[in-house]
Parts: structure tokens; C-alpha cells; sequence
């Protein structure tokens, strides 16, 4: 998948659509994104004393397809779609196909 830990993407479909945040938790095997503040649910949970963990009802990012997202660029702001780039040092970067700038990380 082009997308990673720590990037901004945009929601392009679905209930968030137009939401943009940065990439929590990425689940190759499923396809799955968990984007900051997208798609929340409420997560209910038992109280663990042991692990300091109060019950209740929880408000918690859920996974959303990949499909439904895109990358923002850190350079033009916009959603784009990540080119691949092997920079003078011989690293692979990804790079904005609008403007250029390689995505850090
Ligand atoms: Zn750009």
C-alpha cells in the first residue's frame, strides 16, 4: 500500500468523506487505514484494573478502507497520488505527482 504511518491523508468516500488526518495504524492484510479523528466509533470496554484500563464506552478511530483515502501532500497541500523516486543517495523516496516534493520518512 502507498500509505504509511504518519502520513495526512484525505477521506475521498464514505461517512468521513472530506476528513483529513493523519495515518494512525495502517493493516496491509486487510487494506485497512485508521485515520486521527476518522471514523469514530464508540469501543466498549471492560474495565482491567491490572492494565489501568477504566470500562465504559470508549470514543476510538475504526479502520477504513484504503480505497477511500488519499495521500496529502506535505508540500502543495493537496491530495495526490504518490510517484516513486530513487533520490541521488540511491534511497527510494515517494514523490508527489503534482509537485515534486518527496513525501519524508
Ligand atoms: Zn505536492
Amino acid at each position: 500500500m502507498g500509505i504509511r504511518h504518519g502520513d495526512t491523508v484525505k477521506v475521498m468516500a464514505g461517512r468521513s468523506k472530506g476528513k483529513t488526518g493523519k495515518v494512525l495504524g495502517v493493516d496491509p492484510a486487510k487494506g485497512r487505514v485508521t485515520v486521527e479523528r476518522v471514523n469514530i466509533i464508540k469501543k466498549h470496554t471492560r474495565a482491567n484494573p491490572s492494565k489501568n484500563v477504566r470500562g465504559g464506552i470508549l470514543d476510538k478511530e475504526g479502520p477504513i478502507h484504503v480505497s477511500n483515502v488519499m495521500l496529502v501532500c506535505p508540500g502543495c497541500g493537496k491530495h495526490t497520488r504518490a510517484g516513486h523516486a530513487t533520490l541521488p543517495d540511491g534511497t527510494k523516496a515517494r514523490v508527489c505527482r503534482r509537485c515534486n516534493q518527496t513525501f519524508e520518512n
